[in-house]
């Protein structure tokens, strides 16, 4: 569990529920069924943004929620960069990756997108003090499987404040 970083926000046009702007996905860090955990950039202002999810739903579990940190585009280049190379070295490509995670910083935005579409569902942000849940989805669904399996709060954001989820 973590606080949002003081100041993260998420870009103007990722986070209009209304009108979301198109994204381009850069990197697909973990996926199944389609992406669970990718660095996208914004079709508007460029600004790239680590997304992890927290839940899916729906038919095939299409509809994902997930966390967002941002990204510097330099570190992002920069992982890029080194996972272009190939290193085969897969203690290397760990140390990579996790070097990408810890540098993020996490907003307290929430986007919710449809995995078949590609497109955003919607985006809600929650109150700064809230402990966002940051360990890797397989071992929250998991636990919750464990735990009889009910629907994650995070759903409940989104029927407040975006009009685009029903
Ligand atoms: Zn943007």
């Amino acid at each position: 569990m973590a606080h949002p970083s003081p100041g993260a926000e998420l870009c103007v046009h990722l986070r209009t529920a209304t009108a979301p702007a198109a994204f381009e996905t850069v990197y697909v860090l973990d996926e199944q069924a389609g992406i669970t955990d990718a660095v996208i950039r914004c079709g508007e202002c460029g600004a790239h943004v680590l997304i992890e999810m927290l839940d899916w739903r729906g038919s095939g579990f299409a509809e994902r929620v997930y966390r967002t940190s941002l990204v510097d585009a330099a570190d992002a280049g920069r992982y890029l960069h080194d996972r272009a190379r190939g290193s085969c070295d897969v203690r290397r490509a760990g140390a990579e990756t996790h070097a990408l995670l810890t540098l993020a910083r996490l907003t307290p935005w929430l986007l919710a997108m449809d995995e078949r579409a590609s497109t955003v569902l919607g985006a809600a942000r929650l109150p700064d003090d809230t402990d966002i849940p940051t360990q890797s989805w397989r071992e929250r669904l998991g636990d919750r499987r464990a735990q009889g399996g009910e629907e994650s709060p995070f759903w409940a954001h989104f029927a407040r404040s975006s009009t685009r989820i029903e």
